[in-house]
Parts: C-alpha cells; sequence; structure tokens
C-alpha cells in the first residue's frame, strides 16, 4: 500500500481539451494533496519527438508502437511551492526535454501519434504502472481508459477563445523562437480537438461518473477549490 495522501485521496484524474487549464490545476491539485502528478500528454509529446529525432515517421504506427514500448520516460518532482506553476521536469533517457516537447510542432506530433491505437496500446501499461503508487493522472482517457476505477474523475473544459489566449500565453512563457498569432493557435486548437474527439481509438469523451468543470470564467485557484470540495464530500457510489 502507499502512503496515504494529505486527505487520504489517492487517485484523481483530470482530463479535458487542450487548453482548458488542466494542467495548471493538476499541478496544484498534486502538490496540495502530496500526490505525484502523471501529465500522460508529456508521454505524447516525448514519443513525437524521440520520433522526430529517430527518422521515425508520425504515422508509422508499427515503428512508433515499438519506440513507446521501450520509452524510457520519467518525470521529475513538482515545482517548488514559491513556483506553483513551473514545469515539472521531464527526462527521456539522460535527456531533459521539459522545453522542447512543449513547442507547436510537437503538440502537432501528439496529436498525431495519440490517434493511432497500436501506440495507446503501447503506452497503457506504462501510464498505469507510473500511476500505481496513486496520482493526479491527467489526459484525455484517463476516466475512460487508462483508470475507468478512479475514485474521482474531472472533465475540465473552456470556450475555445479563452483556451486559444491561455495556450498562447504557455507558448510564449516555454517556447523558442517567435510566438503564434491567436488566430493561429486557434486553428490549431480546432484541428487537435478534432481529431482527438473523433479517433477511434479512446477519443477525448467525458466519463459518465466524471465532474464537469468550465473554467471559462474561473481562475486556477477557483477551479482547484471546487475540485477539493468534491474531494471532501462523499466519493461517487
Ligand atoms: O495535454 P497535451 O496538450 O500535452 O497533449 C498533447 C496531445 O497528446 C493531445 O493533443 C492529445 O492528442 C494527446 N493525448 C492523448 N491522450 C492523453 C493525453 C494526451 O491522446 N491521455
Amino acid at each position: 500500500m502507499s502512503a496515504p495522501s494529505k486527505v487520504g485521496v489517492q487517485l484523481v484524474v483530470i482530463d479535458g481539451p487542450a487548453g482548458a487549464g488542466k494542467t495548471t490545476i493538476a499541478r496544484r491539485l498534486a502538490r496540495h494533496l502530496g500526490l505525484p502528478l502523471l501529465d500522460t500528454g508529456a508521454i505524447y509529446r516525448a514519443l513525437a519527438l524521440v520520433a522526430r529525432r529517430r527518422g521515425v515517421s508520425w504515422d508509422d504506427e508499427d515503428g512508433l508502437a515499438r519506440l513507446a514500448q521501450d520509452l524510457p520516460i520519467r518525470f521529475g518532482g513538482l515545482p517548488a511551492p514559491e513556483e506553483p506553476d513551473a514545469a515539472q521536469t521531464v527526462w527521456v533517457g539522460d535527456d531533459e526535454v521539459t522545453t522542447e516537447i512543449r513547442t507547436a510542432e510537437i503538440a502537432e506530433g501528439a496529436s498525431r501519434v495519440s490517434a493511432l491505437p497500436g501506440v495507446r496500446r503501447a503506452l497503457l501499461d506504462l501510464q498505469r504502472a507510473l500511476g500505481a503508487k496513486g496520482c493526479v493522472a491527467e489526459g484525455r482517457d484517463m476516466g475512460t481508459v487508462v483508470f475507468p476505477d478512479a475514485p474521482f474523475k474531472f472533465f475540465v473544459t473552456a470556450a475555445l477563445g479563452e483556451r486559444a489566449a491561455r495556450r498562447r500565453a504557455d507558448l510564449g512563457a516555454t517556447a523558442v523562437g517567435d510566438q503564434p498569432s491567436l488566430a493561429l493557435v486557434r486553428a490549431d486548437l480546432e484541428s487537435r480537438d478534432a481529431r482527438d474527439s473523433t479517433r477511434s481509438a479512446a477519443p477525448l469523451a467525458r466519463a459518465d461518473d466524471a465532474v464537469v468543470i468550465d473554467t471559462t470564467a474561473l481562475d486556477p485557484q477557483g477551479v482547484l477549490d471546487l475540485i477539493l470540495r468534491r474531494l471532501h464530500g462523499p466519493p461517487r457510489s
């Protein structure tokens, strides 16, 4: 048995579309609960990056599945309390890829490789193993496929315009090179949302038993408060 977290919660899953605020909320919640953070988008991003470096096409399902099978990904600890929104470090083998996986190009690659059923299958055990001791897991299919028995499930969403503005601010803070226009970020998000929601393998979808939170008009603390209120109430039956 793993040690109980501060409020006795072991596993919380947060799903939702890109730019809805999942990562910020998941980071703050993990810190609050004293649980590790499992950022599954970073796993797909790392796979897209490794594929690019090794010359494996983002459409080569078998080649990508082989890479995914042995993906040596590791996550660093959560950022210091003084910097609650700093990124968690991500490593592939001995190589730190925290910043490199956040570019718009790698986001596009992650969306493409994650649409392939063989890739998703190959990454399922890895995700479960990384979350086995309890975690806050964030992604697109945490509540539906990876951790369907999670006692606490949230689906975080926001209006497209707001998500685009947030994502652009994120890119400005972390990406290398020029900041893309809002229109471009919005178009990217729309095409990623469409692919993530319509793919046959584990599409972005709300689990029936997930609590939906629209973050359009909320700041991160407001979202965190809503989630904590739920966690302190009775778990779903
Ligand atoms: O959340 P993030 O933007 O980092 O995710 C990158 C891409 O990885 C998403 O666009 C989505 O296509 C994919 N993804 C996924 N399933 C997850 C997490 C991310 O398909 N559980």
